[in-house]
């Protein structure tokens, strides 16, 4: 549990973790704190996007979509291993998710089953979009991966966290899939290899 860094923390610290940022326009100042709480943070979210092409994915989540307005996380991370952020505070990307989940992230603890959609992840949540079409079959180039790798490290350096405050979207809320085509099981033992 803590308050969320400040924009020129998390740039600094996805930087000092080595990964290649884009800032992306009025980023510090675009999200949704109008709309609700930012904060406190307990963790990271990873998403895949539904999307393909880096301009199209980056602009689709700084500005979002009809019903859903952006933006859709806070850095968007496309194939090339790239960060973009795209917002700083309250952003549309973990919806209602299960407060037993949240409880295990808060605890560090193995994550339970997510059956209930009955806390506001957008509060308590960092988020990643990740470029990618969710169809199993749209591969992850490795410098992706090493970039979803780098980034979750960073902010749980930062925060003092372990690997297990790092969940996907599919570990939050019933019937959510992404991100699909690599484990979060796979992914979290990385982060961790990475913060020892
Ligand atoms: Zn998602």
């Amino acid at each position: 549990m803590a308050p969320p860094m400040s924009a020129n923390g998390i740039l600094d610290a996805l930087r000092d973790e080595g990964l290649t940022v884009v800032e992306v326009g009025d980023w510090r100042t675009h999200n949704r704190n109008h709309k609700g709480p930012w904060g406190p943070v307990h963790g990271v979210m990873i998403h895949h996007t539904v999307t393909k092409g880096r301009d199209h994915t980056v602009r689709l989540c700084r500005d979002g979509r009809p019903g859903l307005p952006g933006p859709l996380c806070h850095g968007v991370i496309t194939k090339d291993g790239h960060v973009h952020l795209v917002g700083h505070g309250r952003a549309n990307h973990a919806g209602k998710g299960d407060r037993d989940v949240l409880r295990a992230v808060i605890a560090e603890k193995a994550l339970p089953h997510d059956n209930q959609a009955n806390v506001d992840g957008n509060a308590h949540f960092y988020g990643f979009e990740c470029e990618n079409l969710g169809d199993g079959e749209d591969p992850w180039p490795e410098a992706q991966l090493l970039a979803i790798e780098k980034a979750a490290a960073a902010i749980c350096r930062r925060h003092g966290w372990t690997a297990r405050s790092v969940i996907g979207h599919l570990e939050w809320q019933p019937g959510k899939v992404d991100p699909r085509g690599f484990s979060m099981k796979t992914m979290r033992a990385r982060i961790a290899e990475r913060l020892k």
